[in-house]
């Protein structure tokens, strides 16, 4: 099966790169850009050696994926979970790219990972992968290269680990070569909780859109990590009634309303959203399917497919995960009315504020959490009414005019520097 121009959408990659052969062909474009955009520029594994604390040696895979550099830098998180392989990076660094350009964000698309479960390494281990990893990537990255964030499995910890790596390899304190580090180190104020403001303010316009009072509206979350837990305290806040939220372990519902407030306390003490005293336990697939105004896929891709999205009843969906619906859900969803809010616009926050700290980093000059709330604010609203009536315009979905949008500025660029040589 040729993969370039196979209509296959079992697979994150598979889904990806359906996504944009739908805009090349609504452009207009030849053959020759698709197979450009298709492909990433670049693709990187190395093997990771660890000593583990009982003294034995394990390896591990890892891989950094740019997809594109026409535009800037590439730019991109690093995923620590089994589930990582190659096409999936690749998928995720094709998704970055049209991200960053949806948004004007002056970046290509990127991804790395290491197939591993963070669950069964100790802290020690964590930085000694952590750092070999850097090393390994080292003369692939830095701030005008390639400049990863943390995304599923790691955290600020991560970065700072990265950034000291590159720092102490290249004999000089190097800030922009990461995004999402800690505050005392050159991160920014508000980008811990971006992704989830960002999919907050798109939420309440979501709701605007289909005619719900926020008041009146009711949420479900899937995932209770950095993205899915600041959504959820995000609508609880402005006062949506969130009534079922799930985690890798399970799910648990309260229709008057889940007290998130009491709800992380509960987590931060079990680790878990499973056994909150104030709720009951349901079946996580069933969170999919509930009857609520905004359904919030946080956690992984490939959540929402043909077996279930038919029977999907949420009135919104906006995607803080990467790639949660499949192109034939979409299909689905679409026919049934129900507006999807796609990820490369919706959770598009954390890009938009590792944008603000690389900035900041750049001029050793600190922003206000309020200038950076501000910012992240209108570039969200704004891109949202560009995209909500170009698509009404067009007739199509937003993800399909997202893409499109995205995929028309990064052939521009491709256009406008020529084909080397
Ligand atoms: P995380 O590791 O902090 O949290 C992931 C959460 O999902 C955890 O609560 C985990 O228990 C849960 N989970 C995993 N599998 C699940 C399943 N099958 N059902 C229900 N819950 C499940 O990761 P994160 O940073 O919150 O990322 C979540 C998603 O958001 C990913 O798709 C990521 O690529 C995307 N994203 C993250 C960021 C960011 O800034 N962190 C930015 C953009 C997009």
């Amino acid at each position: 099966m040729n993969p370039l121009t196979s209509s296959d959408t079992s697979t994150p990659l598979a889904s990806a790169r359906h996504q944009l052969r739908e805009a090349i062909d609504h452009l207009g474009y030849d053959e020759g850009t698709y197979s450009i955009l298709a492909n990433a520029r670049r693709e990187l594994t190395v093997s990771v050696p660890l000593r583990r604390d009982d003294g034995s040696i394990e390896t591990l895979t890892g891989y950094r994926v740019q997809h594109n550099l026409s535009r800037g830098p590439a730019k991109g998180g690093i995923r620590y979970s089994p589930m990582v392989e190659l096409d999936e990076v690749r998928a995720l660094a094709m998704w970055m790219t049209w991200k960053c350009a949806l948004l004007r964000v002056p970046y290509g698309g990127a991804k790395g990972g290491i197939a591993l479960d963070p669950r069964q390494y100790s802290v020690g281990e964590l930085e000694r992968i952590t750092r070999r990893y850097t090393s390994e990537i080292a003369h692939f990255i830095g701030p005008d290269r390639d400049i990863p964030a943390p995304d599923v499995g790691t955290d600020e910890m991560t970065m700072a680990w990265m950034m000291d790596t590159f720092s102490v390899n290249a004999g000089h304190t190097v800030l922009g070569v990461v995004t999402g580090k800690p505050l005392g180190l050159g991160g920014s104020r508000g980008r811990a909780s971006a992704t989830s403001h960002g999919i907050g303010h798109v939420s309440l316009a979501a709701l605007d859109h289909v005619g719900v009072a926020r008041t009146g509206a009711t949420g479900a979350v899937q995932g209770f990590g950095k993205v899915g837990r600041g959504a959820a305290v995000f609508l609880a806040d402005a006062g949506v009634r969130v009534v079922a939220v799930s985690d890798q372990y399970g799910a648990i519902f309260n229709s008057n309303g889940l007290n998130i407030a009491a709800l992380e306390q509960h987590v931060d003490r079990e680790g878990t959203v499973v056994g909150f005293g104030e709720s009951d336990p349901m079946d996580a697939d069933a969170l999919l399917l509930l009857d609520v105004t905004v359904l919030v896929p946080a956690a992984v891709e490939g959540v929402l497919t043909k077996a279930n999205a038919g029977d999907v009843r949420a009135r919104a969906i906006v995607e803080g995960a990467n790639g949660p619906t499949t192109p034939e859900a979409d299909k689905l969803l679409a026919d049934n009315g129900v507006l999807v809010v796609p990820d490369i616009f919706a959770n598009a926050g954390g890009v938009i504020v590792s944008y603000f700290e690389w900035i900041q980093s750049s001029q050793s000059y600190w922003w206000s959490e309020a200038d950076v709330e501000e910012k992240l604010k209108e570039r969200m609203l704004h891109t949202w009414e560009q995209l909500r009536d170009r698509a009404e315009a067009d007739g199509r979905t937003l993800r399909a005019t997202a893409t499109a949008i995205a995929v028309e500025r990064v052939a521009d660029a491709h256009r406008l520097r020529g084909l080397y040589p």
